[in-house]
């Protein structure tokens, strides 16, 4: 007998995978199971022939890839007892942790810098229910704050220090390699807190049982029918690419003062410092660095010539891959994938700044909308 199955969240379906019990009762959303789309626009303009395709996770729950490891952190926290969570943002977390509290019933505590939040990131916390609590400060100067007071409120946090977080986000990994039906040769990411790219890391290795030190259990089986010759090809080379004003893995250094309009990856103090260099150094990947300017043109173009909307910080991952394409350092005939980590809905004030598309104002007559159209063709 057949039953139709439908599909209720990345933990139901890669149960196997994640560290739940059969009486864990999970806080879902239905997150995950995203689009891979391959540009077909973009590349035509390059002098290089590549495969490039973008994982859409601004197509989650909350519209940032946040709720993979939202999901996992607050099932089990409520597993464990708690009755409040607590996070820092730059605006994506606390979108995500507000979303899934208010579905498990617990209080969600939001510690936010400052101002330099976005308008949509702050509308879905607030209407979430959180309570958020404004700091004078940045990202780090909260992010030292909550680690502080979790020793001193029942509390659990769930930034990406929570290691459940990391779990839940290497199922992104899982489905691109299921989606392509391998890895890709490179694999293109934002880089704020690093947490991100560590998980794709031990997705990508766990799914073939490839060595990695960053396993805390030893792996001991793959997932999948991949063939041997398809293992091999299991992990792509990862590259993680910061703002310019935001650029520790760069510089080699912590960064006091960060600064980008890319909010969600405005951070000087990466979380997951020591992991993203192990990525790095095992995948043969880099870092590198884009200037806003770079990280806007691509936003655009992404927009303008795929229909794709994702936030600023996003784009950071095309950006950085297109000129590494364009420089060689990416090899022609490469398989690319480059996450696009939030929706561009999320910073509508930086959409509506530099879109240049004409807003033609019109009598509402049949003349004057039928000239307009003949004349803008
Ligand atoms: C959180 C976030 C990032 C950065 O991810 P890290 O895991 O902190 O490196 C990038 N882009 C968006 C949209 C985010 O919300």
């Amino acid at each position: 007998m057949s039953s139709k199955k439908i599909y209720t969240g990345l933990i139901e379906h890669y149960r196997d995978r994640l560290p739940v019990s059969e009486s864990t009762q999970i806080i879902s959303l239905g997150e995950g199971n995203t689009p891979l789309i391959k540009l077909h626009n973009i590349p035509s303009l390059l002098d290089k022939d590549v495969d490039i395709y973008v994982k859409y996770e601004g197509l989650n729950p909350t519209c940032s890839f946040k709720d993979r490891g939202m999901t996992m952190a607050v099932t089990k926290a409520v597993e464990n007892g708690a009755k409040a969570i607590i996070c820092a943002s730059t605006g994506n977390t606390s979108a995500s942790a507000a979303a899934y509290a208010a579905r498990a019933g617990i209080t969600a505590f939001i510690v936010i810098p400052d101002g330099k939040i976005a308008q949509g990131k702050l509308a879905q916390a607030m209407i979430e229910g959180a309570i958020i609590l404004q700091v004078k400060g940045n990202f780090d100067d909260g992010m030292r704050l909550v680690k502080e007071v979790a020793d001193e409120a029942p509390v659990t946090i769930v930034n990406s220090i929570n290691p459940f977080r990391l779990q839940g986000q290497k199922t992104a990994a899982f489905e691109i390699i299921e989606q392509l039906g391998r890895a890709p040769d490179f694999h293109c990411l934002p880089v704020g807190n690093a947490g991100n790219i560590t998980a794709h890391w031990l997705g990508y290795s766990e799914y073939a049982c490839a060595d990695s030190s960053l396993f805390t259990n030893a792996c001991t089986s793959k997932i999948g029918n991949l063939s041997n010759e398809q293992i091999a090809k299991t992990r792509p080379k990862m590259l993680g690419y910061q703002a310019s004003g935001a650029a520790p893995f760069i510089q080699g250094d912590m960064v006091d003062k960060p600064e980008t309009i890319a909010t969600a990856i405005r951070i000087g103090y990466p979380q997951s410092w020591d992991y993203a260099w192990t990525v790095n150094k095992e995948s043969g990947g880099w870092f590198d660095r884009c200037s806003d300017n770079e990280i806007l043109a691509t936003q655009k173009m992404l927009a303008e010539k795929e229909g794709i909307f994702c936030e600023p910080a996003s784009a950071a991952s095309l950006a950085g891959a297109l000129r590494d394409v364009e420089s060689g350092k990416i090899p022609s005939n490469s398989c690319i994938v480059c996450t696009l980590t939030g929706h561009g809905l999320k910073d509508p004030d930086i959409a509506i700044n530099q879109s240049t598309a004409p807003v033609v104002k019109v009598e509402a007559s049949l003349t004057q909308v039928k000239s307009a159209i003949l004349n803008n063709m």
